[in-house]
């Protein structure tokens, strides 16, 4: 029995997964190769809801996807790939195992990277992970009992798509929070400050940039650009000019840099620690090793444009990633990967979404227009089916670049849509 080993249950390891499980389906060969999927969890964490207030909807059990699709799960943590002997060391619960593989996807994701701000690592909570974001949770559901001190002030540092998406979320969040405290409307509003050092706010949003701030004002969060943090500690942060602002929690938003595991292998990574791979997902000078997701950079057909860490693109390089790693091992051809399209849709809490098109971001939807296309986007569109039926799995982890998402008709000024 050979063996398709994937690394990480994220959305390109799932999809890597399901989509090797496709093929060998397709070429009869399920008796003879095996696939396995390693993952630390027992779930599929929908990643991109981290900001959103209802967690438990984020998470996938595994073996509902990957019984059905005959594909076995190992509760562990990669620690080591060693290429030459096709091993990879997998800790699970302080025990380590060797586990042989003929090719491999990796698909371990990133993780948040910190800036050297001191006190930062240590003080500041994070959306990266739903561990995470479960620790916000609880953390704000303590704090905000009492008003002063900054125990109602919410500091998010970093005003990239993440901390836009979390700060746009806060003010109602946090006004819920203290009305079931008791807290009548004579309480002083919970404080939302999102701050960042460049010069503006969501700068790199092209076209949506200033409807971010718009909604930002509408919503009472304030913002503070061009800021340089000295220290974050348990009462605040306190900027290079020596001004303190008092919060409770502190949020980092700043940074995502790809998995470690990225380097074992003797290949010249990225800005960002990412691996090269090739057209068809294979790690370029690197025998039986695919990857798929944020640890992979693959460039687009019109050599232009390079993956983002990104669902959008970890999905489709995870589809490919899984047809072409059991294509190749069953010596068939396997597909190129092209996505010639980008769109960028943020959530901006109840003042709707924001949506835009190309590289280059122009702005194509706003408000309740685009916050309907990026409901359907997060509650739908990239979920695994849960039917449990292997044929729906399969269907949905064809070698296939999906559309963009199509934003419905403006039927009138005050932005009602349709999907
Ligand atoms: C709050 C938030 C909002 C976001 N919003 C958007 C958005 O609107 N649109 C968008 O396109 N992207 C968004 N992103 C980015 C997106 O979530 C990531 O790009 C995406 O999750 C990458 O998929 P992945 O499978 O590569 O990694 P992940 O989804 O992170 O999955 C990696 C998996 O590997 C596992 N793993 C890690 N290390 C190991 C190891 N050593 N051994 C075994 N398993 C391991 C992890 O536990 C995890 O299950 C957002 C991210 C965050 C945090």
């Amino acid at each position: 029995m050979k063996r398709i080993l994937i690394v990480g249950g994220g959305f390109a390891g799932l999809w890597s997964a399901l989509g090797a499980a496709r093929k060998l389906d397709e070429a009869q060969a399920t008796s003879d190769v095996e696939v396995v999927l390693v993952n630390p969890t027992a779930h599929h964490s929908i990643r991109v809801r981290n900001y959103e207030d209802d967690l438990d909807v984020t998470l996938v059990p595994l073996v509902e996807v990957l019984e059905p699709a005959g594909v076995r799960w190992i509760r562990g943590t990669a620690t080591h790939i060693d290429a030459a002997a096709k091993t990879v060391t997998v800790d699970t619960d302080g025990k380590a195992t060797s586990v042989a593989y003929d090719k491999l996807v990796l698909a371990s994701g990133s993780h948040l990277a910190y800036a050297p701000v001191e006190g930062l690592a240590a003080h500041a909570f994070d959306v990266d992970t739903y561990e995470g974001a479960r620790r916000l949770e609880q953390h704000l559901e303590t704090v905000v009992q009492e008003d002063g001190g900054g125990k109602r002030t919410v500091i998010v540092i970093g005003a990239g798509l993440t901390g836009v998406e979390l700060a746009a979320e806060l003010p109602s969040r946090l006004r819920a929070l203290v009305a079931a405290q008791g807290g009548g409307v004579d309480q002083p509003a919970p404080r939302v400050v999102l701050v960042d050092r460049t010069s503006l706010i969501a700068s790199a949003m092209g076209g949506a940039q200033p409807v971010i701030e718009q909604a930002m004002t509408e919503m009472g969060v304030e913002m503070m650009p061009g800021v340089d943090i000295k220290r974050v500690d348990s009462t605040g942060i306190t900027l290079a000019d020596g001004t303190h602002i008092e919060a409770a929690t502190v949020v980092w938003c700043g940074g995502m840099r790809a998995s470690p595991l990225a380097e074992c292998f003797p290949v010249e990574r990225d800005a960002l620690g990412r691996l090269p791979v090739d057209k068809h997902m294979q790690v370029a000078g690197v025998a039986n090793v695919f990857a798929a997701g944020d640890i992979a950079r693959a460039l687009f057909e019109d050599g232009k444009h390079a993956s983002v860490m990104s669902c959008q693109h970890g999905r489709p390089m995870g589809r490919y990633a899984g047809h072409n790693v059991a294509a190749d091992l069953l010596g068939l051809p396997m597909l190129p990967l092209d996505i010639d399209w980008y769109t960028t849709i943020v959530d901006l809490g109840p003042w709707g979404a924001v949506y835009t098109e190309g590289w280059d971001r122009k702005l194509a939807a706003q408000g309740q227009l685009a916050k309907k296309v990026k409901k359907v986007i997060n509650c739908e569109r990239i979920y695994p089916p849960r039917t449990g039926v292997r044929a729906d799995l399969f269907k949905a982890a064809e070698p296939s670049v999906q559309a963009p998402p199509p934003i419905g008709k403006q039927t009138s000024a005050g932005d009602s849509a349709e999907g």
